[in-house]
């Protein structure tokens, strides 16, 4: 008998933007997808929360009996939130902990993991208390120290910060991945148009916002579709060697913004 050629992936986010795009990019080549999100999904579950981190992965790894091929983490809110305290919950332990509760399934099929870091992950001087308490998986610490921080900041550096901080854990679990044949990637998109960026739009930063698109090399905003491309080739075997690497999928920001950041 033919073997089925059909896999299956998991996508937190599912609902809008990015991990909507990746999640119906997936499905139209006839790949079976579990789509995780507070509304609108396959698993409803609010990430943010140790509960439904716990309901979110009890539910993925009974779905996923036999294996997972892949799994992106995509769900995330943006700085503008009126509760920047969320921003590690859900952009940090909502991706690290999902990732390692399904290591097993993943391994069962040598799948793929895509973490969705961003290009604000790269800028210097982020709070060094806050990149630690990360590291350590101190949530409360985490938290406490994002509500310490000066209010004008705090989103932006809540949210890069965290961002930041996955780059390193990815990093520092790429080895032991490795072992275990799970490859482990991260894709560092700019500006991209979705309801993230549209809330930022009315904001006190909508102006500096305007600005950076204005600066975009390549001239245009990024789509959802841009994002997921990337994705899906990090995810396939055409990247069979590539682990532990970070893609910057933002018009050329990156690069023309700090030309001496060389890895
Ligand atoms: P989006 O708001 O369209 O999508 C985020 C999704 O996450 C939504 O479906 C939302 O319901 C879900 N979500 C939010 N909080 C959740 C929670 N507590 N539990 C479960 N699901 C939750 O935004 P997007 O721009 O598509 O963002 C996707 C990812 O891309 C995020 O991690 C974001 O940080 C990252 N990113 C976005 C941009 C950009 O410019 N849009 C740039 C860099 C990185």
């Amino acid at each position: 008998m033919q073997k089925s050629t059909s896999r299956r992936y998991a996508v937190t986010g599912s609902a809008t933007g990015i991990g909507a795009a990746i999640a119906s990019a997936l499905r139209a080549r006839g790949d079976e997808v579990i789509g995780v999100d507070i509304h609108d999904a396959d698993i409803i579950a609010d990430l943010g929360t140790a509960a439904g981190r716990a309901d979110a992965i009890r539910a993925l790894s009974a779905r996923s009996a036999g294996g997972l091929d892949g799994f992106i983490p995509c769900a995330g809110i943006g700085p503008h939130v009126p509760d920047a305290t969320l921003i590690p919950r859900v952009n940090y332990f909502g991706v690290v902990q999902l990732v390692l509760e399904l290591e097993a399934r993943l391994q069962e099929r040598r799948g793929a993991v895509v973490l969705i870091a961003s290009e604000s992950a790269f800028n210097r001087g982020y709070d060094p208390r806050y990149l630690e308490a990360l590291a350590r998986d101190d949530e409360d610490a985490a938290r406490a120290r994002v509500a310490a921080l000066d209010p004008d900041a705090r989103g932006f550096v809540a949210y890069g910060g965290a961002k930041n901080a996955l780059l390193r854990w990815m990093r520092h679990h790429t080895g032991a991945l490795a072992k275990r044949q799970v490859r482990i990637n991260a894709l560092a998109p700019g500006y991209t148009e979705t309801p993230l960026t549209e809330a930022g739009k009315s904001g006190p930063q909508a102006e500096a916002m305007a600005k950076y698109v204005a600066s975009i090399p390549l001239g245009r905003t990024g789509k959802p579709r841009d994002i997921a491309a990337a994705a899906l080739f990090l995810l396939g075997d055409e990247a069979g060697f590539i682990t532990g690497a970070t893609l910057s999928v933002d018009g050329g920001s990156d690069a023309v913004q700090r030309p001496d950041r060389v890895e």
